[in-house]
């Protein structure tokens, strides 16, 4: 309980903020979460939790409630995009079999975050949209309401549009990263197995994986594109849309794009991850500070083990909070930088197209066949860090 005297106001209540919110209130922490819409929720989608993501969780004692709500992975399959024929499967059951990876309803993990953390004593006030936030020593938030608040520390985990990053870092509008995504949920008629499908085709992919008890499907269909005219980077879109543009797909894969009832189609836009993520006694966590590619995965995990690190930070140090914060950073922006480059490069690896998709796809059968475990372990560096064991 070092934290016992610490006033902490986090805007945001997305993963990283609530995140954020329970670890330092459970060490002590008076925290106060300022979220701008009218309700804590999450779009419908799902979310892959990856061990890395899974260990902080854990320490914060609800691996299972996730476990009980979601679909623990067992493999990863990919797939031709044509006929759906498998091209390598990552067998996890077998080759990871120590390590967990989940497939999670986004609001399902929103509601465990913001239960606990209500229940552990933060106060989430809703309505607050930031406008500003002055750093120092004694920051200030400013609200679009005209209301101003502080405390000893503000964290800035309000997402790609952050205003506390803007407060740290010179001026930088999200660039479009040339990808789009279309998320949609579906029944699963065809009783998909917990295996995240893959399906690879020329400058695009469809990812699929049941959630909750299985009684559904999240589909996520990533394409290239030049524009996106779009000022907003989300928006519904017309099934047909999402049918039109995967036409190519057959097999299973276009039998699941045949149930979208809705759907909603994101621009993919990035920052570069920020350079500054402290000054003063601000802080920036998540998405505010390494927006990523969604091809590994890692964009709410990376959230959850900066929430973890900050906390560790914090404690070591808790009376010199800008040193504190300086270690914070020391610890994870060189990690969100190497995941934020390898999720860019592997959408790439799945949307190669001919003459290149052939040749690249018997390497990726042949690696399968000869070293499977090699496979499966090429990501061990993400899915193998466990912040809440290093020292
Ligand atoms: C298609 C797609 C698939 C993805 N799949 C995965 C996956 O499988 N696994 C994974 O780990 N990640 C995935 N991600 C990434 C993941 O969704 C994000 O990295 C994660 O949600 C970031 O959490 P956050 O708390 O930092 O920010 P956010 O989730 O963006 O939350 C920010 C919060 O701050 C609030 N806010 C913003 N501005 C203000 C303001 N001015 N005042 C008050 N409140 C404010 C917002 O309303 C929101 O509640 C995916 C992303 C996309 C687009």
């Amino acid at each position: 309980m070092t934290l016992k005297h610490l006033n902490v106001t986090i805007i945001g209540a997305g993963i990283g903020g609530l995140a954020a919110a329970l670890v330092l209130q459970r060490r002590g922490a008076q925290v106060t979460v300022l979220e701008q819409t009218e309700a804590v929720s999450e779009v419908g989608a799902g979310l892959q939790i990856t061990p890395n993501g899974m260990a902080v969780l854990t320490a914060l004692e609800l691996s299972d409630a996730l476990a009980w709500s979601s679909q623990r992975a067992k493999a990863v399959v990919l797939r031709r995009h044509g006929d759906g024929r498998e091209v390598l499967r990552l067998d996890l059951d077998q080759y990871a079999a120590d390590l967990r990876y989940y497939f999670v309803h986004r609001a399902d993990l929103i509601k465990i975050l913001a239960d606990a953390a209500r229940e552990a004593g933060v106060q989430v006030r809703l309505l607050q949209k930031v406008e500003r936030v002055d750093c120092g020593p004694n920051p200030v938030v400013h609200l679009a309401n005209g209301a101003q608040c502080g405390g000893d520390l503000v964290i800035g985990a309000d997402g790609l549009h952050s205003q506390a990053r803007r407060a740290l870092n010179e001026t930088s509008q999200p660039f479009f990263t040339g990808q789009v995504a279309w998320r949609a949920i579906v029944p699963n008629h065809g009783k998909l197995p917990a295996e995240a499908q893959v399906f690879m085709g020329p400058g695009q992919h469809l990812v699929a994986y049941p959630l909750r008890d299985g009684s559904m499907v999240n589909l996520v269909a990533a394409q290239e594109r030049r524009a996106w005219a779009e000022e907003g980077w989300h928006m519904p879109d017309d099934p047909e849309n999402l049918r039109r543009a995967f036409a190519g797909f057959g097999g299973e894969a276009h039998h699941l794009l045949s149930q979208v009832q809705d759907c909603a189609l994101w621009g993919l836009f990035r920052h570069p991850v920020a350079k500054h993520w402290h000054k003063g006694a601000v802080a920036l966590l998540g998405d505010a500070a390494h927006p990523t590619l969604p091809f590994l995965a890692q964009g709410g995990n990376l959230a959850l083990e900066d929430a973890w690190v900050l906390g560790e930070a914090l404690e070591a140090q808790p009376e010199d909070i800008p040193a504190a914060l300086a270690g914070y950073q020391r610890q994870r922006r060189d990690r969100a930088v190497r995941v934020v480059d390898a999720a860019s490069r592997n959408a790439w690896k799945y949307h190669l197209r001919a003459p290149m998709s052939w040749p690249a796809h018997q390497i990726l059968k042949l690696g399968g066949r000869l070293a499977p475990q090699r496979m499966v372990a090429q990501f061990d560096w993400i899915y193998r860090h466990d912040v809440t064991r290093q020292a």
